[in-house]
């Protein structure tokens, strides 16, 4: 296996269109602090009227929500925005992969926009498409290849997505991945799963809801040659799990959890799957964003929460329930950097251009690629039961 070279593109300082990183705003970006921006967002979606339909992830700043037709997470959007054919350009305040899920999922015609183009993920940037093709290589050298169905989540590139649909494999989120292992271990016999990109996702469905040890959960690491792992080593795995995670899950500690119980005897921590397995295990509830809102919504007045999830949507799951006591499952401040990206100027520069003709940072996903990712999120459209929020 080659090792694969991932060059740093410090800020400003190049693009790279093709993966989850790359920074480009060409023209007059406006100032920050400049006091008209929110009537200058305002203005320029109303010029566009319904030719534009904004979508605003959980994890985006109250300022850039404040504009956004519909809110959500990743599926839910794309699907959202496939929903509105009439709308030609769909402005997508999240990150680079789901700009390309949308474009992927809309008609050729609507052009997908994301107001930053450093607004990537760096958990989809820890698999590259060389990087598991290697793998797969080793997994035909270790003799596995045939017994092995490639599973990825949503929060993966497009070519990641296409990868999966190539090679009889399927895309999930943090609400069904449990369905899709199901649905992956049916389908060839003693199958293993490849599971892309956040091992801690992997790791805690596996274990926690389809009741594989933990010793048949191995960790292929990309840096290492032959993902560190032995041909026998392989051959033994149930779950061959990418070595990536979520910069901003992977912060939260037991020690924390540890600490907010004997601070608020009664707490609730409430956590996302990709936290680590270790905070899972000590966590009273786990489950995606979605499951994180509905589950205190409907939580009583009085109640005590930490919430382990990006900062902006725990920040406003507090606002919004001011009759229960909601902390951040970490010390420090723990946004999404690259999420944080979009912000006002970014959005007004996007939306200006558009009302002034000129169509920037598009995403787009090429023909071929687009096809074999749709065939591995057609079979996640098609996996019996749940919702496939994330
Ligand atoms: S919160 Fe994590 S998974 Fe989501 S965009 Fe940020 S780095 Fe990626």
């Amino acid at each position: 296996m080659s090792l694969v070279d991932l060059p740093l593109l410090p800020l400003g300082k190049g693009r790279d269109l093709d993966a989850e990183r790359g920074v480009e705003c060409p023209g007059d970006l406006p100032a920050a602090s400049d006091p008209g921006l929110v009537e200058r967002a305002r203005a320029a979606k109303a010029a566009l009227g319904e030719r534009v339909f904004v979508l605003g992830h959980h994890y985006q700043r109250d300022e850039v929500i404040q504009f956004a037709d519909v809110t959500g997470d990743s599926f839910k959007l794309a699907r959202d925005a496939a929903d509105r054919p009439d709308a030609e350009f769909i402005v997508f305040c999240g990150v680079h992969f789901m700009a390309e899920s949308a474009d992927i999922l809309t008609a050729p015609s609507q052009r997908v926009i994301l107001p930053d183009l450093a607004a990537g993920c760096s958990m989809a940037d820890m698999a590259r498409l060389r990087q598991v093709e290697d793998a797969w290589d080793a997994m035909s050298d270790a003799g596995i290849q045939d017994s092995v169905v490639p599973v990825t989540y949503m929060n993966s590139s497009a070519d990641i997505k296409a990868f999966c649909g190539r090679h009889g494999g399927v895309v999930c989120t943090s609400s069904n991945a449990d369905v899709a292992l199901e649905w992956a271990f049916d389908r060839v016999p003693d199958a293993k799963i490849l599971f892309l990109p956040d091992q801690h996702l992997g790791r805690n469905t596996a274990v926690l809801k389809m009741g594989i040890a933990l010793d048949e959960c191995v960790v292929w690491d990309p840096q290492r040659p032959g993902g560190g792992l032995t041909a026998e080593e392989l051959q033994r795995a149930r779950m061959i799990l990418w070595k990536g995670h979520c910069s901003v899950h992977g912060r939260f500690s037991e020690d924390v959890v540890d600490e907010l119980r004997v601070k608020h005897p009664g707490i609730t921590i409430l956590v996302h799957p990709e936290c680590t397995h270790e905070v899972v295990l000590k966590a009273d509830l786990v489950g995606s964003t979605e499951f994180i809102i509905k589950t205190i919504e409907a939580a009583a007045p009085g109640t005590v929460w930490a919430i382990g999830t990006e900062l902006n949507l725990v920040k406003r799951l507090a606002d919004a329930h001011p009759d229960k006591t909601i902390v951040f499952l970490d010390r420090n401040v723990c946004y999404c950097s690259t999420m944080n990206r979009i912000d006002l100027p970014h959005l007004v520069w996007a939306m200006e251009n558009l009302v002034a003709g000129t169509v920037v940072n598009q995403i787009t996903v090429d023909p071929e690629t687009e096809a074999d990712a749709l065939v591995a999120l057609q079979r996640m459209l098609d996996l019996p039961g749940k919702s496939h929020r994330d």
